[in-house]
């Protein structure tokens, strides 16, 4: 804990918007900073939630601990998500994808090599950090073996920029290493082609490495063209877990439901089952995601709740394509958006948090600075478009004066 930058990104902003509210008490404050879902869950997978509760308060229907998830749910996973390619123990049901990662930290543990995409998703880099596998030595590394441009020492970055179109050289991972990939990004909005991903596959089994897959936004993917799970390229099953949840599309962010898929193929380089492994650590320190939230995840499978999680993703990518629309109007170059909820823009020659206070004091808009998803971010600042529509539309055009 000791060797952690700094606090955690979330909670430093939103330290610094209580600052500016207190100082500003009349200050209209909209938040276009935080990944968290602000429209109600859809009436079908709604309707289920509530029926989960009313099960437990039955005894012909009340049921305890269901520490693989339901059976049902593992097996409509991966019809919905993976055509049918996963047996029901290859799915394990999680309380979210996040909680996922960190227990994936502590089966990889404190002698992990980890790679990371940079900028990047901050439990990937912090919870190595937590887990013991990066920040030994110097407290950041400013050049050496972090690939450069500050970070933790003993962790890979690989920069993703406008220079390499948001794919990084793959060339730097080292042997025997953790890589977290995700796509759609958090926070760039960048979606990785299967060309892409076939050569992140490639680098992964060349160097015996393991890759976490994080597809929290695949539900955002509109170009059919763009993989949604890297299990659409051969080869992955041999080298990748994928993690998701319900999270961002069908609005659980406050349900709490995600899965892990780990294939059988999966082996640690002395050759042990990591599918075993980590069933056994699941069932060691997880207790398995609420029965409640499981029968919401059944609804949000069938038919009336892919089409639910359609218009709710939908909704959101609305609110990014006027995002999208108000920045280009002011010339400000930008990536993301059209397959995720997220904008990443560039301010050339500025500090992100100095672009950040910019814009909360002069607009009233909490946004997030690009520095602290990784050393790459620093000229950046990611919008998000989980937000009102009216809220959304109100931050457009108070930006629109700039
Ligand atoms: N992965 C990414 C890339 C995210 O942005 C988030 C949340 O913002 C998560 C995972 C965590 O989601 P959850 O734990 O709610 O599934």
């Amino acid at each position: 804990m000791g060797r952690l930058e700094a606090g955690y990104l979330f909670p430093e902003i939103a330290r610094r918007r209580r600052e500016f509210a207190a100082a500003h008490p009349e200050a209209k404050i909209i938040s276009m900073g935080v990944g968290n879902t602000t429209e109600p869950v859809l009436p079908h997978i709604c309707g289920a939630l509530v029926e989960g509760a009313r099960r437990l308060g039955n005894a012909g229907t009340y049921s305890g601990y269901a520490d693989e998830g339901l059976a049902e749910l593992r097996e409509g996973i991966s019809r919905v998500y993976y055509r049918g390619a996963f047996g029901i123990d290859e799915v394990f049901i999680s309380d979210g994808s996040k909680c996922d990662i960190g227990r994936l930290q502590t089966l990889f543990g404190a002698d992990a090599k980890v790679t990371v995409q940079d900028p990047s998703y901050p439990v990937y880099v912090d919870g190595s950090v937590v887990a013991g596998a990066a920040g030994r030595g110097a407290a950041a590394c400013e050049d050496g073996d972090c690939g450069g441009g500050g970070g933790y020492a003993g962790i890979r970055y690989m920069p993703c920029t406008p220079e390499n179109n948001y794919f990084p050289d793959l060339s730097v991972i080292e042997k025997d290493s953790v890589i977290y990939f995700c796509s759609p990004n958090n926070p760039t909005g960048a979606v990785a082609t299967k060309p892409q991903l076939a050569a992140l596959v490639a680098a992964a089994i060349r160097t015996g490495s393991i890759i976490v897959y994080d597809a929290a936004y695949s539900e955002y993917i509109r170009d059919a063209a763009l993989p949604r799970t890297i299990y659409e390229v051969d080869g992955a099953r041999n080298c990748a877990i994928e993690v998701n949840s319900f999270s961002k599309s069908a609005g659980f962010t406050g349900v709490r439901l995600g899965w892990s898929v780990v294939p059988k193929e999966l082996l640690f380089s002395g050759g042990e089952s990591v599918n075993s492994d980590w069933a056994r650590l699941v069932a060691t320190v997880f207790n398995g995601a609420s029965n409640i939230a499981q029968y919401g995840g059944l609804a949000a499978l069938d038919d009336e709740g892919r089409a639910e999680i359609r218009a709710m993703t939908d909704f959101y990518l609305g609110n990014a394509h006027l995002i999208r629309e108000a920045l280009k109007a002011l010339n400000i170059s930008c990536i993301g958006g059209d397959n995720s909820p997220y904008i990443w823009a560039r301010f050339p020659g500025r500090g992100s948090w100095d672009v950040f206070a910019e814009l909360l004091e002069k607009y009233h808009v909490v946004t997030t600075p690009g520095r602290g998803f990784g050393p790459a971010g620093e000229t950046f600042i990611r919008f998000s478009a989980f937000g009102h529509r009216a809220d959304v539309e109100e931050a457009c055009k108070r930006l629109s004066t700039r």
